[in-house]
């Protein structure tokens, strides 16, 4: 027998509506800050990361997982830092995998620098992953040991090859970078789509202090695509996943291609996401700095009563969208947080 009230059951099971009638059902979680590359978009390179007892353990990060599935989470995606370099973080996966068995979750899934992903691959599928995103700039050696700081493209490859062998479909996000990998982009495009994987292509975004300035990189996607347009026909998809990619078909090689602009574009109307930090803070949205510590109610009690109001307060003050300014006088991050901590 349950001990848990009508009432009870009714705040741990209520749908996430927001003040503007969007519902939340995809969440975003950071599980680690670390990471074993260094993408100088991202990272500084002498990143200090937060304290382990900062962190969610993993069977915080379950908890609150489920807590989210329970007020109506239907997509969840595990992110970081990189996700795959959290010790036992397969554990989770695991675990979290009885939600899609249970059907109250749709979709589990996982966005990754590949590194590890050769060792993994099979047993994400076996979890029942079925898509994955892995990020990925540039086909060059040279130029992807210059972005990460010291990756190793045949690792990433064989990561991508390995998720594809073992029945997953890989996603590529690639982050438009000016002056890096612009004359690529074409040709990163035909190659994913020679592989059967869809690209979407994302701009740099101003967060977190990465120790270099930050409107160097920065590369509008509307040139991006104007430029592919000169050699490719693109026509736009109606399909839409909510968040802030628009998508299209490109004829000459039948693949997809998505473009994330939170810079020139607003897409805040649809959103349905919010995301959790490694730390257990909640953020509603990207782009601004509101916050709620849901790690307090977590290990406040065993109960998830005050864990589920925590997040129904949270979500009643969900802003209704956001505007990034790279500060052009100061060449400041209009967010401080880093993405890595965030969740991308
Ligand atoms: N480590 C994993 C990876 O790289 O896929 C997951 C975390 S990473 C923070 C998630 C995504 O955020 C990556 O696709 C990365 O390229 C992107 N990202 C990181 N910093 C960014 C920034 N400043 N602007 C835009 N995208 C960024
Ligand atoms: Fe690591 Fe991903 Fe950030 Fe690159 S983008 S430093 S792989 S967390």
């Amino acid at each position: 027998m349950s001990d848990v009230s009508l009432t009870d059951t009714d705040v741990l099971t209520r749908p996430m509506t927001d003040p503007f009638g969007r519902t939340i059902s995809y969440l975003r979680v950071s599980v680690t800050d670390r990471c074993d590359l260094r993408c100088f978009y991202c990272m500084s390179e002498d990143m200090t990361f937060l304290p382990k007892a900062d962190l969610l353990t993993l069977e915080e990060l379950d908890r609150l997982c489920t807590a989210f599935i329970k007020k109506g989470v239907r997509k969840l995606r595990l992110t970081g830092g990189e996700p795959l370099v959290r010790r036992n973080v397969m554990g989770l996966v695991r675990s979290l995998s009885r939600h899609l068995s249970s059907g109250a979750l749709h979709e589990l899934t996982m966005t990754t620098n590949a590194t590890q992903l050769a060792k993994h691959a099979a047993e994400l599928a076996d979890c029942g992953v079925r898509r994955i995103n892995v990020s990925l700039d540039t086909l060059d050696r040279e130029k992807f040991r210059t972005i990460t700081r010291w990756g190793d493209l045949d690792r990433v490859l064989a990561g991508i090859d390995a998720a594809q062998a073992a029945g997953l479909a890989v996603k590529i996000n690639a982050v438009a970078l000016k002056g890096m990998n612009e004359n690529e982009l074409p040709a990163l495009m035909q190659w994913a789509h020679g592989k059967g994987m869809a690209l979407t292509l994302i701009e740099v975004m101003p967060m977190g202090e990465i120790g270099a300035g930050r409107i160097d990189q920065y590369l509008p996607l509307s040139l991006v695509r104007a430029r592919l347009e000169q050699q490719f026909t693109l026509s736009d998809l109606a399909q839409t996943t909510g968040g802030p990619a628009r998508y299209v078909r490109v004829a000459e090689t039948g693949g997809t291609l998505g473009f994330i602009t939170p810079m020139t574009h607003n897409f805040c109307e649809s959103c349905n996401r919010v995301r959790v930090t490694c730390t257990g803070t909640l953020h509603t949205c990207l782009g601004h700095e509101d916050a709620s510590d849901l790690r307090k109610p977590l290990r406040a009690s065993a109960s998830d009563e005050l864990l589920s109001e925590t997040i129904d307060r949270a979500i009643g003050l969900k802003p209704k969208g956001h505007d990034f300014i790279i500060d052009r006088r100061h060449n400041r991050p209009s967010v401080s947080r880093h993405m890595s901590v965030t969740g991308g």
